[in-house]
């Protein structure tokens, strides 16, 4: 049995299949090509990997431990390995793509980063990064994630991050990232943009997914080291994707390793409330990239809806694409009620409590109960959430929708 996965890379294109490419404005293309070729150079420089390997041990506190969770095992029978990355700092995965997309902003001399966020977590931590490397840093934010996520807007003005509110569309992150872009553009000599998942135009999806794959590699050779084989199955949410991609990427293509992404069923997929883009989308280009996302008949972009604001987006990345038409990785969804039932069921079990965008691979867990061996992928810790699912408690929401 074959124990090495798949390196999927895309062409030269950044096309993973008939998924991905370019789609940007020519006053783009300039900054991207840059990005790319600054991306090739890095990633086969061994000083970079040095220097980022440090800060992932020193810094954030890699590896993450994998941790066999026993009471939940006991509860779906099966053994359940849990991929801690609650415990990096600023508490999820986040961190591992900007800490390297910083070294990339030093490498091309720019002194000022740009992010957009949803929840607030992609700008805590690249205001985290901004501050460590000393650069000028905005993050987009729409108005109303800023009002649902103030503490975190909070948490960036301390770090010295200016937040910019953004007032245009549904006001949420879809629009954030328009805002962004509109920034690179007019600021490209001095700003980097980064993205905080692997969607975006290429190199961004490759960038992203190699800077997240040590997730992937290290709960491998945990695995080995730690239950003497390789799971039956590896199950992780999917937003944007970059958490399901950088622990799919250590197994893909396995056999015998079964991959599941867990996207957001929201109200129920009956409905036009949920963010399942891969399994319940279609093609179309969005944010730059060919991939699967959720647009009306008429091509318009359709709103994303979900309980957890950090999976509330209306596509996915483009690799996820490929692999769901490949066959490499399978994709379900949960719905809100599911996923918050998830989040009370294992912080009781296990005395960790899940940030609610992996609440979703944990209710998938807890309704398919797959047998054998299985990695979850707990891409943050819950604090964040705490609030939002103390209101939806005392509103008796019957629909289930934060308010
Ligand atoms: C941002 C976030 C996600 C969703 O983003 P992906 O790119 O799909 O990983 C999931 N979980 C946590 C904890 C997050 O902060």
């Amino acid at each position: 049995m074959t124990t090495s996965p798949i390196d999927i890379q895309p062409d030269e294109h950044g096309r993973f299949g008939e998924y991905g490419g370019r789609y940007a404005p020519e006053v783009l293309m300039p900054a991207l090509l840059e990005v790319e070729r600054a991306w090739r150079e890095l990633r086969t420089d061994d000083a970079f990997w040095t220097e980022l390997n440090t800060l992932r041990r020193d810094y954030a506190g890699r590896p993450t431990p994998l941790y066999r969770a026993d009471r939940l095992s006991e509860h779906i029978g099966a053994t359940v390995w849990v991929k801690r990355e609650d415990l990096m700092h600023t508490g999820s995965h986040k961190l591992n793509n900007v800490l390297g997309q910083c070294l990339l902003a030093r490498r091309l001399g720019k002194p000022r980063v740009i992010a957009e966020t949803g929840a607030g977590q992609h700008g805590v931590a690249t205001a985290t990064g901004a501050a460590r490397f000393g650069l000028d840093c905005v993050v987009y934010m729409g108005a109303v994630d800023m009002e649902r996520q103030a503490l975190n807007v909070f948490r960036m003005e301390m770090l010295g991050t200016k937040v910019v509110g953004v007032e245009s569309g549904s006001r949420t992150l879809k629009d954030a990232i328009n805002e962004a872009f509109r920034d690179w553009v007019a600021n490209v000599e001095d700003t980097h943009y980064v993205i905080g998942s692997v969607v975006g135009p290429h190199p961004f999806p490759w960038m992203v997914k190699e800077l997240q794959r040590v997730v992937g590699d290290e709960a491998r050779e945990q695995m080995l080291a730690q239950a003497g084989k390789l799971p039956e199955t590896v199950v992780a949410c999917v937003g944007g994707g970059s958490n399901a991609i950088g622990i799919f990427s250590g197994f893909v293509g396995i056999d015998g390793v079964r991959l599941v992404g867990v996207e957001p069923g929201g109200l129920g997929l009956a409905t036009e409330e949920h963010g399942a883009s891969v399994s319940a989308g279609s093609d179309g280009v969005l944010h730059g990239a060919r991939t699967r996302i959720l647009q009306a008949p008429d091509g318009l972009i359709r709103e994303a809806h979900s309980v957890s604001a950090g999976l509330d987006y209306p596509g996915s990345g483009p690799e996820h694409a490929y692999l769901r038409a490949s066959g490499l990785a399978e994709y379900a969804s949960v719905t809100d009620e599911e996923a918050l039932e998830a989040f009370h069921t294992f912080s009781r079990l296990e005395g960790i409590v899940p940030a609610l965008e992996a609440a979703h691979a944990i209710a998938w867990l807890l309704r398919e109960r797959p047998s054998g061996d299985v990695i979850l992928m707990l891409s943050g810790r819950g604090d964040k959430d705490v609030e939002t699912v103390k209101n939806l408690a005392s509103q008796d929401a019957p629909d289930g929708r934060p308010s």
